[in-house]
């Protein structure tokens, strides 16, 4: 509005006339002047020539000046104007002076001296005085209330329009009759693809948006009658073609004498794509529902009243939904165990939903079964109500219960196993601390088990360990555990012993024997009477130890004692024996030190033929050149070689050796290789090695010694393990020359059956029944046995262990010639067997 006023030039002052001296000019029309005053207008007169103003009192007031007062001199009218205002209100000064009449009244804001401002309008006529000289008349009133007004509405037009533009809905404006489009919003122009510049001025008929004309026909016919909206669902055309779908509503007014129809239009396609997905969705919920595996219902949540259940729930609960909706989960006994149902919607509200929880449902026909519950609340009709699926988890929990059973069982025994055993064991070394009591632990271990299970087959073994499990299960209390460890090995954990260590030690032990003596009871298994025996080895809880790993090995320590004191014994664990154990392990690691530094050597004991003297072959022996404590007999390192596993690179060394020492024996001339065997000793396990009668054939042909000169000396101990791969690799060392001793022979579980199928070429005779041939007629027994048995096999025999002249005669009587022994020969260092091989050349 504040124009640059450069162009305008400055108005020539404009001073004021006091209201006195107006008064005189208006004196001619005093009546009018009062009129005007009392109608708040005010009055100005303006002799152009003089360049004078008069402003009536009214007009004072208008400019927010006291009417009593006289103006003072200086009002000059322009200044009272806005500065943003005065350049419009000059330019029509000037024009006026410029001899053009004022066509329209001057409106612009005067500041009174309070500083606020109003709104005055200014008329004014150019009227010629008698002599021909212009002035101005004019009145001046307040608009300011009317100027408020009309900026309200404009603003409030504004806001219309916004809204109009702005509106989420489409809306237009059509011109009614003619139908040209007045007005479209933003909305519209998105829907329906045109700008408002494209489409205003046109028609919906030549755009072809109404899709069905009858509609719009309808719609003109009613809107001029309606003086509410007119509601239509209708379809509409887009520029590209779509269809929209959408409820119009129009509303035929009047403006400015113009008759329009205000639309507005509610796109519904999305609404009803969304119902249309929902019902789908609906349709699969429903589907989902009634095929759903599990039992699905809505039950009232306080009443337990059946208002919907699937198929899954007739399945199984064996009721039909005719016969459950309406009743109640109590009337139909749903729940085994209605409090189950109580402490639920108890769970229920206050955790908001049930997960997984295990309840009690029965089937109609009464059996009880184990379900697997989910609720989640929901409400209809402002009834609580359970959303609640099922799942029957009877035979998933007995599976699950079977494999719990099975990690923890043994499967032939059906005993607890050692995982068990070993939970069960923390449980109750906690509990007798509680209660200040004792319990045992038993470990038992059947003597030759292995024997029985080599030599008559698994079945026959298996069965020894069913009836072992039967005798043990019997002759304990229900509260002590039987497990089984795996094996022959079996433990018995007696609990809650109450009394003195000793008194306890004394129960144990009586437990203890009366176990080994069921045990050892005969058995009749599958035509076979077998007699077994146990070892025990008893440790005391908490005595000998407060974790079941100490306690279970310190039982094993006494077990292991046990054995070695010739077996169906008892042992009670003792501090020493922990020692004895350390010991052991001690010897062990030096045994393994040993084999690195090369500590073992080789001794020869001769055999001869009695009836000529002559050496016929000689035996390998181990020793061990101890650094400490010098020359050591296998009798004390042996075992546990055996059962650490070094066996079996001791025995290789061993083997190698001799061949090596026996070729150079033959290389040297002092053996003559038809007539001398070399004897070397094979361990259990060196002879399982898979590749056993490879290693041979290789030291063989390594030393270059004939395959004729070798003799290994096997126990029963190997046989039994596994006749027929025994046999197997027997036959093919047999086929390339080696030959074959059964050591010990008549300790074992020597038996005719197995020893026919065995290719062996000599039985050697234990130096057990050789030591007291002379003086025990049993002893004495068994060799003429063994010597018959050997030529009925048509076997070679070589008795060992000969101290005596007398053993010597006594063996010679029987038939048996060769032979081993002090009476001869200690075994001897490799030289000192050469020297004695020279010696007896003679
Ligand atoms: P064995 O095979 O029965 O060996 C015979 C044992 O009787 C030898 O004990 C020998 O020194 C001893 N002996 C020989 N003549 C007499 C005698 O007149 N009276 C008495 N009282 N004893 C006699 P050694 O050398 O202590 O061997 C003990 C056992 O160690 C052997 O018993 C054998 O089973 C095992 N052994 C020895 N060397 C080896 C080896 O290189 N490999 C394997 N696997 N075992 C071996
Ligand atoms: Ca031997
Ligand atoms: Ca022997």
């Amino acid at each position: 509005m504040a124009r640059p006023t450069d162009q305008t030039p400055p108005l020539p002052h404009i001073p004021a006339l006091d209201p006195a001296e107006f008064e005189q000019t208006w004196q001619d029309a005093p009546r009018l002047l009062a009129a005007l005053n009392g109608a708040q207008l005010g009055a100005w007169y303006w002799d152009i020539k003089s360049g004078q103003v008069s402003w009536s009192r009214g007009a004072q007031k208008l400019f927010g000046l006291d009417p009593s007062r006289p103006l003072t001199r200086g009002l000059d009218y322009i200044e009272l104007i806005p500065q943003e205002e005065r350049a419009e209100v000059l330019a029509m000064f000037h024009s006026i002076l410029q001899g053009q009449p004022i066509n329209s009244p001057l409106r612009h804001r005067i500041r009174w001296p309070d500083g606020s401002l109003h709104w005055l309008e200014i008329t004014g006529s150019l009227q010629r005085e008698a002599d021909g000289s212009p002035r101005m008349f004019g009145v001046i009133r307040d608009i300011s209330a009317q100027q408020e007004r009309a900026d309200a509405l404009r603003a409030s037009e504004e806001r219309f329009a916004s809204l109009f533009r702005l509106s989420p809905d489409i809306m237009m404006l059509v011109r009614y009759g003619g139908g040209e489009i007045l007005e479209v919003n933003q909305h519209f122009s998105q829907a329906f693809g045109w700008s408002a510049a494209e489409i205003l001025g046109r028609s919906p008929r030549e755009l072809k948006i109404w899709v069905h004309t009858h509609q719009r026909d309808d719609l003109l016919r009613l809107a001029p009658q309606s003086r509410e909206p007119l509601v239509q669902e209708i379809q509409l055309r887009t520029r590209s073609g779509q269809i929209l779908d959408g409820v119009l509503s129009s509303q035929y007014i009047e403006l400015q004498g113009e008759k329009m129809l205000l639309c507005t239009f509610l796109d519904t396609s999305e609404r009803r794509r969304a119902e249309a997905a929902l019902r789908s969705s609906e349709e699969k919920f429903a589907k989902a529902f009634h095929s759903s595996p599990d039992a699905i219902t809505i039950t009232e949540r306080d009443s337990g009243r059946y208002i919907e259940v699937n198929e899954g729930f007739t399945r199984i609960t064996g009721y039909q939904s005719a016969e459950v909706i309406g009743r109640t989960v109590y009337e139909l006994n749903i729940w085994a165990y209605p409090e189950e149902r109580t402490q639920m919607i108890e769970h229920l509200i206050q955790h908001g939903k049930v997960l997984h929880r295990e309840m009690h449902g029965r089937h109609r026909d009464g059996e009880v079964r184990l379900m697997d519950v989910s609720v989640q609340p929901i409400e209809l009709n402002d009834t609580p109500c359970l959303l609640l699926t099922a799942r029957d988890v009877s035979e998933l929990k007995q599976a699950q219960a079977q494999v719990q059973h099975l990690a923890y069982h043994d499967a032939l025994t059906n005993l607890p196993n050692r995982a068990l055993l070993m939970d069960r064991l923390t449980q109750q070394i906690a509990l007798l601390k509680r209660h200040d009591l004792r319990g045992a632990l038993l470990f038992l271990d059947l003597d030759h088990f292995k024997h029985i299970n080599d030599s008559l087959g698994h079945p026959v073994g298996d069965a020894v360990l069913r009836l072992v499990t039967a005798r043990l299960e019997a002759s304990v209390r229900l509260e002590d555990t039987v497990a089984r460890l795996g094996g022959d090995e079996f433990v018995v954990l007696l609990s809650g012993l109450e009394g003195k260590r000793s008194e306890v030690t004394r129960q144990v032990r009586q437990v203890a024997d009366k176990l080994r003596h069921l045990l050892a009871e005969p058995m009749l298994l599958d035509g076979h009477h077998l007699q077994v025996t146990p070892s025990i080895g008893v440790a005391l809880i908490p005595d000998h130890g407060e974790t079941p790993a100490d306690l279970l090995k310190r039982a094993d320590i006494a077990l292991y004692r046990a054995k070695d004191s010739g077996r169906n014994a008892i042992q009670l664990f003792r501090s020493t024996m922990q020692d004895a154990a350390s010991a052991r392990l001690r010897l062990e690691n030096e045994l393994r030190r040993a084999l690195v530094h090369g500590e073992f050597e080789l001794y020869f004991q001769p055999q001869v033929d009695a009836r000529d003297n002559r050496i016929v072959g000689a035996e390998a022996l181990l020793r061990w050149q101890h650094p400490q404590q010098g020359i050591q007999s296998p009798a004390q390192f042996i075992q546990v070689l055996e059962e650490s596993g070094l066996i079996v690179e001791v025995g290789g060394w061993v083997l190698a050796e001799a061949c090596h020492v026996c070729a150079r024996l033959l290389a040297d001339g002092l053996v003559d290789p038809l007539r001398f065997s070399l004897c070397v000793n094979i361990s259990p396990r060196q002879f399982r090695q898979h590749d056993f009668v490879e290693r041979v054939a290789g030291n063989l042909r390594d030393s270059q010694l004939p395959r004729s000169t070798l003799k290994l000396e096997i126990t029963e101990g190997i046989v039994i393990q596994n006749v027929d791969d025994t046999i197997g690799k027997m036959l093919r060392l047999k086929k390339s020359g080696v030959s074959f001793a059964m050591d010990d022979f008549g300790t074992g579980y020597s038996s005719l059956t197995y020893l026919k199928r065995l290719p062996v070429d000599v039985l050697k005779i234990d130096q057990s029944f050789v030591r007291d041939a002379t003086s025990d007629p049993n002893d004495a027994e068994i060799i003429r046995a063994i010597v018959a048995m050997a030529r009925s096999l048509n076997l070679e025999m070589i008795a060992e262990g000969v101290e005596q002249q007398e053993q010597l005669d006594f063996l010679q009587q029987q038939g048996c010639h060769s032979y081993q022994g002090y009476l001869f020969s200690r075994p001897l260092p490799e030289d000192e067997f050469r020297a004695l091989l020279v010696r007896s050349r003679h």
